[in-house]
């Protein structure tokens, strides 16, 4: 069903992740909302991995990143429902494991800043070799120690993306397949930039870091062990690989340089060779999975690693800079655009 609308309207230029669910809140809230997009070769919303990732993501100096996280994935729940559940959460929690003493060590001080932040201490719970087995039977023998995350899932990104779009037929969000060079070409009462790595061609004053990263899709074939029931994080001799679960399989990320030249999306064979290393140290069943896909893609940082969520001016708003969380973000953020737009 097409609503009619008659409200003020609203251009978003960029229809990642970002854009798309910050249109879908205004037109919820009444706006005319017209979306502008390049298309998906440059859209990191469709590479993500698509953790949720709160307590796992808590670095000491990101202690506001970090409350904003937590904030946000609070939010997503009545997202889902909004966009009709779709399949979209593939995980409800995440379990993070170490191999050696001093990987351990690693995920006990982020434990420590998590526990120092006034969250429920049985969200993050320590957990022994027996008992990360018990609930994870493919993980390796040589995991000697974790971490279990209450209500730190995962969503499929690009499901999300598609129940974006099919909210945005019917909610009365018109799509334009077309790249925007120019914010004073477009005609609307606000526009809104949320263009990820396009913003600061568009908004000179906004400087944003790209951060590459490599990420690969494995699917699950009939020779294959089943598909882990949390998001994996694993600290492997001193790397971070994760392991996401999806329907058809597992997605295995990222690498990570920054900064890095933001139209370079290639793939390269160090990177994939140390992800598939790493990822079958920790499940070594995956040697058996398909490997249907190795992609990168490019985060749009900002210099604090908070999101840029702001009004430039009478017509104009950013939101932009979500680097390596705008999944997470994104329910926050639609709500800060909304208010800013005084909706
Ligand atoms: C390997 C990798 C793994 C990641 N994993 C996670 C994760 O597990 N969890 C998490 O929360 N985040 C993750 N991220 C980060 C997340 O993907 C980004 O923060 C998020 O996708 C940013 O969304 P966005 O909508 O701002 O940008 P994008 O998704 O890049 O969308 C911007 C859109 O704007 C369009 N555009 C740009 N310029 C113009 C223009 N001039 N005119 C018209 N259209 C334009 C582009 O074509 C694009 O479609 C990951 C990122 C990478 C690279």
């Amino acid at each position: 069903m097409t609503t009619t609308r008659s409200g003020p309207t609203l251009a978003v230029i960029g229809g990642g992740v970002i854009g798309g669910i910050c249109a879908l809140a205004a037109a919820d809230a009444g706006w005319r909302v017209h979306v502008y997009d390049d298309g998906p070769t440059t859209r990191a919303s469709e590479v993500a991995g698509g953790m949720l990732g709160t307590l796992g993501e808590g670095h000491p100096g990101e202690d506001d990143l970090f409350a904003l996280s937590v904030e946000s994935t609070a939010l997503w729940p009545s997202w889902i429902e909004r966009l009709g559940d779709a399949g979209i959460a593939t995980a409800a929690d995440s379990l993070f494991v170490a191999t050696t003493a001093a990987d351990g060590e690693y995920l006990r001080q982020m434990a420590q800043f998590v526990w120092a932040q006034q969250i429920p201490q049985d969200r993050l719970t320590p957990m022994r070799a027996a008992q990360i087995r018990a609930v994870e039977p493919a993980l390796s023998t040589r995991v000697n120690s974790g971490f279990l995350a209450s209500g730190e899932g995962a969503l499929d990104n690009r499901r999300l993306l598609a129940a974006l779009h099919a909210a945005h037929g019917e909610a009365g969000v018109h799509w334009h397949r077309m790249r925007i060079d120019d914010v004073a070409d477009v005609r609307a009462d606000q526009v809104l930039v949320a263009a990820g790595m396009g913003t600061p061609a568009l908004l000179p004053d906004i400087s944003l870091v790209p951060a590459k990263g490599e990420i690969l899709r494995l699917h699950r074939n009939r020779y294959s062990v089943g598909v882990p029931q949390r998001v994996i994080r694993a600290r492997v001799e001193g790397h971070n690989v994760y392991l996401v679960p999806r329907a058809d399989g597992v997605v295995v990320g990222a690498t990570q340089y920054e900064p890095f030249a933001d139209d370079d999306r290639a793939p390269q064979a160090g990177g994939v060779a140390d992800l598939l290393a790493d990822a079958t140290e920790i499940m070594p069943g995956l040697r058996t999975y398909d490997l249907a896909e190795a992609g990168a893609g490019i985060r749009p940082c900002s210099a604090d690693a908070l999101p840029i969520i702001e009004r430039v001016d009478d017509r104009t708003l950013v939101a932009a800079g979500h680097g390596r969380n705008g999944i997470v973000l994104a329910p926050v953020t639609a709500a800060r655009v909304v208010a800013l737009l005084g909706a």
